[in-house]
């Protein structure tokens, strides 16, 4: 799933300059761009790899923190400034394209050809849902069922919008082509403007005898049960990408995508770090001072963890890989359980009594005990920061 190192992936070197990278960036994606492919997949994910490095490396904030933190940084792990980082889908990675190297018509300029705009135009909407999750649906991964109010391709057309036993005929104005071509004529010289045919609307065809069901547009209301599978370790405010499953396109046109953003609800035993978590364990005064095996939730299960006699409050216990799965990376990060000793404060007469006797033979604490400073030296280096 990792895409390599970014600098590796555009194949410049680790100091070049923001200018080298647009022009490697540039130079790469006239090579895969999928309108240059003919859908090769394997093109179209070299496509996305590339823009996911370039708008990476060339925005100086987000290259900041990858050089320091990685891709961990950039999604919000290991002390990262955190950008929500994901990784592109197609139609992400072309409008990145688009917008540092030209809108359309400088995209079709460059290319020449206007199928993709023509597709684009007629091409359903993309959907949005908010899924919520658990920690332990971060923990494990899952599989959600979302109900979606979309639209359906119509059965009685097959989704054409022509009545049934005719057929969409050919747009005479655009000769089936979707464009209409005009030349004009200014003191720069000869220019060809290219719009959509206002015939056809630029489908290239025209329904003389629409279907009754659907009006014509190939679509009806529906329902659909989508399932969307959630990856362990993704972390709040992440979106996920199904591609297709938007709404269909207009007359079996391409449909859109279905964009589940993430909703993640906090669980209030633990703190979040990115792949890391933090457990508050209450211990018992005399559990402190004698030792103790006491049970720790994780999000895998109880686990029985081990206090040292003479425990203080703050001292911190890290458990490696039992904080949250590392995205795309494989392995887990730590659950760091800090102990907070617990005073009581209601005591039957025997506990008072004992403790009574406690007090008249117990140590004075020596004079630096008490102060918190280790302790967020120790947070601040379990975070690496
Ligand atoms: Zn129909
Ligand atoms: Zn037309």
């Amino acid at each position: 799933m990792s895409a390599g190192d970014f600098y590796a992936v555009l194949g410049v070197a680790r100091e070049a300059s923001e200018a080298d990278i647009k022009k490697a960036y540039r130079k790469l994606a006239m090579t895969y761009h999928p309108d240059r492919n003919n859908g090769d997949k394997a093109a179209e994910e070299k496509f996305k790899q590339i823009t996911e490095a370039y708008e990476v490396l060339s925005d100086p904030e987000k290259r900041a923190t990858y050089d320091r933190y990685g891709e961990a940084g950039l999604r919000g792990g290991a002390g990262g400034a955190g950008f929500g980082f994901a990784h592109f889908d197609l139609s992400e990675a072309l409008n990145v394209f688009m917008r540092d190297f030209g809108g359309l018509g400088g995209f079709d300029a460059i290319f020449g050809g206007g199928e993709r705009t023509r597709r684009d135009r007629n091409r359903g909407e993309d959907l949005k849902v908010a899924l919520k999750l658990t920690l332990a649906d971060v923990a494990s991964g899952t599989t959600k069922t979302v109900k979606l109010r979309t639209l359906d391709r119509c059965t009685t057309c097959g989704g054409t919008g022509a009545r049934t036993g005719t057929e969409p005929t050919k747009c005479t104005t655009c000769g089936s082509s979707g464009e209409v071509r005009r030349s004009t004529r200014s003191m720069f010289g000869q220019f060809l403007a290219v719009s959509p045919c206002p015939t056809c609307g630029g489908e290239g065809t025209v329904i003389k005898d629409p279907c009754p069901k659907c009006q014509g547009d190939g679509r009806v209301r529906a329902e659909k049960t989508v399932q969307i599978d959630v990856p362990a370790g993704v972390a709040d405010h992440h979106y996920l990408t199904v591609r297709g499953q938007g709404v269909p396109g207009r007359r079996n046109s391409p449909p859109g995508d279905l964009i589940a953003v993430l909703e993640i609800a906090e669980d209030p035993r633990f703190e979040r770090h990115g792949d890391d978590l933090v457990y508050d364990l209450p211990v018992a005064f005399a559990q402190a001072a004698l030792g103790a095996e006491l049970k720790v939730p994780t999000p895998y299960g109880e686990t029985v963890l081990k206090i040292q006699p003479g425990t203080q409050t703050g001292t911190m216990y890290r458990l490696r890989g039992k904080g949250l799965p590392r995205l795309g990376e494989g392995g887990r990060g730590e659950l760091l359980v800090r102990v907070r000793v617990w005073t009581p404060t209601h005591l039957t007469s025997e506990q008072k009594a004992l403790l009574e006797q406690l007090a008249n033979v117990e140590s004075a604490p020596p004079s630096d005990a008490g102060s918190g400073r280790k302790f967020w030296e120790e947070l601040r280096r379990a975070f690496g920061a």
